[in-house]
């Protein structure tokens, strides 16, 4: 499986106010407020402790054996109850971040207990020799960029407020697009706020899903195998990995049985339909949205584009192949990207199906039939044995394409 998502961090400078709102009456994010939340946070982790050292003391005192103390979700919130009835202000706090610094202490207790990690008992957080921190969960788009009644961009976090920021134009498109809740491909995680020397920053975990942004070869004119373990590899090196479309299928899969098992027309079979209606769309949405974002990378960094659809019926038959291939549509793929040629006035030509692209060596260009036919597609590198250059199955199919492809333009010309 190619991988295909990144995660990453983006740290941006944040500029907490004095004021509690704006002079249009938004709440704004506030320093004390910001203050607030890092020193609660470290106070349900060192309360949490307490709770569980003193625990652990009285196990002794009585005798028990505590080798091991267990410490989960369940125990934390039993203590966690127990705090916001004797400290009110917690409730001030965001409750996501509250929640996370439970996380924390939990994931201390868990990594103390692994033994491969070699792991020390938690220890008590201070202001001194501890970052200041607090950490917001990213529910239902609460944590984004949006504009200010002033029409300013500002970083809304959560019910903390707006906040005025500053990054750079890469990052500040990223957040753009993480805000973004109809598009699929980057998503805002969590975000941390720290302060160090007093400067607050805002650290957005970003999860996207991976789009070619480095030109690694000149693309100009560009060859192009439409795989089967890849969604696309071009003559520059530079593959497309399918998208990890596993989880929307679960879901299809999940209410296409529930529905099989309802009576047609029921409540139930109803409420199944709709589900598998979303589900659906959101796979197809998801897809397409990847599919235009890289063929309009392609289109926009080329001149001349060829491509082969290899035999797609051929993988449907290999099992080990049909649903990927299904799931992911390289026709579909392929359809965007002549069309968008079409548009921005790009030649696009379709090599011919029979065209032995796998097998000809793109150095020397003779023919090696030891990686022809459909069992041999397991083979993802080979040595040409009349030049001995050494090939990537996929980049030697590519780069055979774009001179076919280049040879056909030339041949029409002459006609
Ligand atoms: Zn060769």
């Amino acid at each position: 499986m190619v991988m295909n998502v990144v995660k990453e961090n983006i740290e941006v400078r944040i500029y907490p106010a004095k004021a509690q709102r704006n002079d249009k009456g938004e709440k704004i994010v506030n320093i004390s407020a910001v203050e607030s939340n890092i020193g609660i946070s470290r106070f349900i982790y060192n309360k949490e402790l307490e709770f569980i050292n003193d625990f652990k003391r009285l196990l002794v005192y009585y005798g028990y054996d505590v080798d091991k103390i267990i410490v989960n979700d369940k125990s934390c919130n039993v203590i966690l109850n127990m705090l916001k009835q004797e400290y009110s202000f917690i409730e001030n706090a965001e409750s996501s971040s509250i929640q996370q610094s439970q996380r924390d202490f939990i994931r201390a207790m868990i990594n103390f207990y692994n033994v491969n990690l070699k792991a020390q008992f938690p220890v008590y957080k201070s202001k001194k020799t501890n970052k200041e921190t607090f950490r917001i969960i990213n529910n239902n788009n609460n944590v984004r960029i949006q504009k200010d009644k002033y029409g300013y961009d500002k970083i809304k976090l959560a019910k903390l407020g707006l906040v005025k920021f500053k990054t750079s134009k890469k990052y500040l498109k990223l957040l753009h697009q993480a805000s973004d809740k109809y598009d699929s491909t980057v998503k805002i995680k969590h975000v941390t706020v720290k302060k160090v020397n007093d400067k607050y920053y805002a650290v957005f975990n970003i999860k996207r899903i991976h789009t070619p942004e480095k030109i690694i070869g000149p693309l100009q004119q560009v060859g192009i195998d439409i795989g089967c373990g890849k969604l696309a590899v071009l003559s520059n090196t530079q593959e497309i990995a399918n998208l990890d479309l596993r989880y929307e299928a679960e879901k299809i899969i999940q209410y296409q049985k529930e529905m099989s098992h309802r009576k047609p027309g029921s409540t139930r079979y109803l409420k199944a339909k709709k589900q598998l209606n979303k589900w659906y769309t959101k796979l197809i949405n998801k897809r397409n949205d990847y599919y235009d974002k890289i063929t309009n990378y392609i289109v926009k960094n080329s001149s001349f584009i060829a491509v082969q659809n290899e035999n797609i019926i051929a993988w449907k038959q290999n099992s080990h192949f049909s649903k990927k291939v299904q799931l992911n549509a390289p026709r579909i793929f392929l359809d965007k990207l002549e069309y968008k040629c079409q548009r921005e006035g790009v030649e696009f030509i379709k090599v011919p199906k029979h065209f032995p692209s796998t097998q000809i060596c793109c150095e020397c260009g003779n023919k090696n039939k030891s990686v022809a036919g459909i069992g041999k597609i397991g083979i993802r590198e080979w040595d040409c044995p009349h030049c001995n250059a050494h090939h990537d199955r996929d980049v030697n199919a590519s780069k055979n394409i774009l001179k076919k492809g280049l040879k056909m333009t030339v041949g029409t010309t002459v006609q």
